[in-house]
């Protein structure tokens, strides 16, 4: 039996959702005909959710490990209630269902999702590790891909936990290719981070020389790394919840300017007004952030009389898989800063 190509027929309340919306979907490892089941290995968790688990367990990793599996078994997916937000999964592929065996996909193949956890099912038997510094846990587990659910085969030349680290942040850096044009100047919040890195790295190949790229960064030791990897022109030292400050180092920095282009990578709430102050009226923000407020954004744009577009930083845009892992082939110091951290 075919299911719903986008997963509503395992929504179990409320009835007529779509699984990311859903409160509980169904995890059961019965496989519709359209999906595909995944032993699942490790699930790479969003940053904002991992950070928010981090708070409220003190960074215990077998309160960690409880909570996540209390998510999932209130909900079916990993889902974190506080953030809303998942992560993605890296795994084997179990079984493929009936009408899914024309795709290019065998039995065995080692695979990173490329949709949320927030929309997956999720079954996890045992929890084997929590990577505090990575964002990662190691799992035995099931999850299920539906018809619509976009994947990526692991790539062989890279190993599979930096490419999970990768994929989970592909889609900042690929629409940083499509929104930066050469001389354009370019903040980045948060830009020290994973996906930071990657976006500074794309700014400055498609800015050039007669761009600028300013990277905004809290602590001293990324904002290094960015200086020592020559990721930016310029690297800012400021908290990004507290706009005034942010607003007037770019000012500075822009002789008045301010930014045609700004990212926001942050991965704690109330950033907004930061990227909204340094952007230039009729400039773009783009709000990767899980952690971003449509609210906060929408009125604080309006209320500091600001005409500028603001995208939603959706993680899919064609091609942003081999995009970011470009990165890696194309950047050895980037490599190794992967290298050291998600292995
Ligand atoms: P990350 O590696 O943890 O990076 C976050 C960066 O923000 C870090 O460099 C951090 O610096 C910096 N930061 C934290 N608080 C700050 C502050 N007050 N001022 C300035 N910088 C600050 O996270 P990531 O994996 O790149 O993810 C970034 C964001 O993207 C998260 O919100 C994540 O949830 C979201 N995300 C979105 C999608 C999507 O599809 N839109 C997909 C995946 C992830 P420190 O290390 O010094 O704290």
């Amino acid at each position: 039996m075919k299911g719903c190509p986008f997963g509503s027929h395992r929504v179990i309340e409320p009835l007529g959702f779509l699984p990311q919306a859903a409160r509980k979907i169904d995890n059961s490892e019965d496989l519709y005909d359209n999906e595909i089941s995944v032993d699942v290995e490790t699930l790479n968790v969003d940053s904002a959710s991992f950070t928010q688990m981090r708070e409220a367990c003190k960074d215990d990793e077998l309160g960690i490990a409880a909570m996540i599996i209390d998510i999932v078994n209130n909900r079916g997916k990993l889902q974190n209630p506080v953030t809303g937000s998942g992560g993605m999964l890296i795994g084997r592929v179990s079984r493929i269902g009936e009408a899914l065996k024309d795709r290019k996909l065998e039995v065995g193949d080692r695979i990173a999702s490329l949709v949320s956890l927030s929309l997956t099912p999720l079954k996890i038997e045992r929890i084997l590790k929590v990577h505090l510094e990575k964002d990662q846990v190691d799992v035995e587990g099931k999850a299920i891909l539906f018809e619509s659910g976009i994947y990526a085969k692991l790539p062989l030349d890279i190993p599979a936990k930096m490419a999970l680290a990768v994929l989970d942040v592909a889609g900042a850096p690929a629409q940083v290719d499509k929104l930066v044009q050469r001389g354009m100047s370019v903040a980045i919040l948060g830009g020290g981070g994973k996906s930071g890195v990657l976006c500074c790295y794309q700014a400055m190949k498609k800015c050039g020389d007669s761009g600028k790229v300013i990277v905004v960064e809290y602590s001293e030791e990324n904002a290094k790394r960015i200086r020592e990897l020559n990721l930016a022109h310029e690297v800012v030292i400021a908290d990004a919840t507290k706009p005034l400050e942010v607003y007037n180092k770019i000012h500075e920095l822009t002789a008045g300017k301010l930014c045609d282009v700004v990212v926001n990578n942050v991965n704690v709430p109330n950033t907004e007004m930061s990227s909204i102050l340094v952007t230039k009226n009729e400039g773009i923000v783009y709000f990767f952030s899980m952690a971003t407020s449509f609210t906060r954004a929408a009125l604080g744009a309006e209320g500091v009389g600001k005409d500028i577009t603001m995208i939603i930083g959706n993680g899919y845009t064609k091609g942003h898989d081999e995009l970011a892992l470009d990165i890696l082939r194309e950047s050895d110091s980037i490599r190794r800063l992967f290298q050291k951290l998600y292995i």
